[in-house]
């Protein structure tokens, strides 16, 4: 079996990396003392491959300030923290590895979100996100047999922050060019962004298929974006438009999507905004198999109309970045048409 390193020139976040099948294995015997945070499912899966009793196993139940300060009260000391699952499990762990100063081992069980290669922890006051700490994995391991026991859909839809940079690449040129622009323009980010998103697109089948080649392709997509977006210190590349039609929905409905599904249906819309090779995103987007299609997530018609026709005002009232939807009026006929050609 092949362990290899990925190595990006660039401040990734991630400090060393494991990518190959069974990477995890006996990771145990190499961590010292260590305390687990996780969730039941992803416990189940990874505990015989990790080997060892950890110190404790905190599970990520509450993501609200209050519940995760208690547990990380009562954890007790160790030398690191194994942060294992999808966001919440990760995030947890970096949270518990930032205030213990310990080191911190990612193992991410599903790619759906990107959380195993950001450094702050996304915690809720309130219901509401709030992002804190900083901490990098040492190493991140990614175990594709591992990964594979998540369904096929929420590894894919890891992808929806990737093609993200579609729409909002186009968006930072819009700005750019109207003299909006909230952080200095640079070409060269947007470039590279772009061939990230290139990348994905060459490698859609294999993404589709969850092979070792297509998982690696989205873990590598979201380092890369990071060598972008830490040394700026803003996520213009990659989130726009596409993301603040899903914030309204969110809003609206208080429920809960797939990140990677509402944001591909944001793509969709929003590419024909913006009239952007929207036939090509979308072609790339089924070639991916991301569901991106409203009877996905059991979204209607009425509540997508209601949100496209808000969606001007509300990100006027929320002051976002300077997008298509600041330029060009979503009229009745647009939303019509762009709504009569998804499913639900
Ligand atoms: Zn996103």
């Amino acid at each position: 079996m092949d362990i290899e390193r990925v190595d990006i020139p660039g401040n990734t976040n991630v400090l060393s990396s494991r990518f190959g099948p069974g990477a995890v294995d006996g990771i145990a015997r190499e961590i010292g003392r260590f305390v687990v945070t996780t969730m039941d499912v992803p416990w189940q899966q990874a505990a015989p491959r990790v080997g060892g009793s950890p110190e404790a196993v905190l599970i990520a139940d509450s993501m609200e300030f209050d519940a995760v300060d208690r547990q990380v009260a009562a954890a007790p000391d160790g030398d690191t923290v194994l942060a294992v699952g999808g966001g919440r499990a990760i995030d947890l762990g970096k949270y518990l590895a930032w205030k213990k100063r310990c080191r911190l081992v990612s193992v991410p069980t599903v790619l759906s979100v990107d959380a195993f290669v950001t450094p702050s922890a996304g915690l809720r006051r309130n219901h509401q996100v709030e992002y804190v700490g900083s901490a990098s994995p040492d190493p991140l391991i990614i175990d594709y047999d591992l990964l594979r026991t998540a369904p096929a859909e929420l590894n894919i839809a890891g992808v929806g922050d990737l093609l993200s940079i579609h729409t909002a690449t186009f968006d930072w040129e819009l700005a750019e060019k109207a003299g909006r622009s909230e952080f200095p323009f640079s070409a060269t980010d947007v470039a590279k962004a772009r061939a990230v998103l290139e990348d994905v697109a060459a490698s859609a089948a294999q993404i589709s298929r969850c092979t070792d080649i297509g998982l690696r392709t989205i873990v590598e997509g979201y380092m890369r974006v990071n060598t972008i977006c830490l040394p700026a210190d803003h996520y213009r590349v990659e989130e726009g438009s596409e993301h603040y039609l899903f914030y309204e929905l969110e809003e609206r409905l208080r429920r809960p999507f797939i990140h990677g599904h509402i944001v591909g249906l944001g793509v969709f819309v929003m590419s024909h905004l913006q009239d952007n090779a929207a036939a090509e995103v979308t072609d790339t987007m089924r070639q991916l198999s991301l569901r991106f299609q409203p009877a996905d997530m059991q979204l209607s018609r009425d509540a997508l109309v209601s949100s496209m026709m808000a969606l001007a005002g509300y990100v006027r009232e929320r002051e976002f970045w300077y997008t298509v939807i600041d330029e060009r009026p979503i009229t009745r006929a647009f939303v019509d048409s762009i709504t009569d050609r998804l499913r639900y």
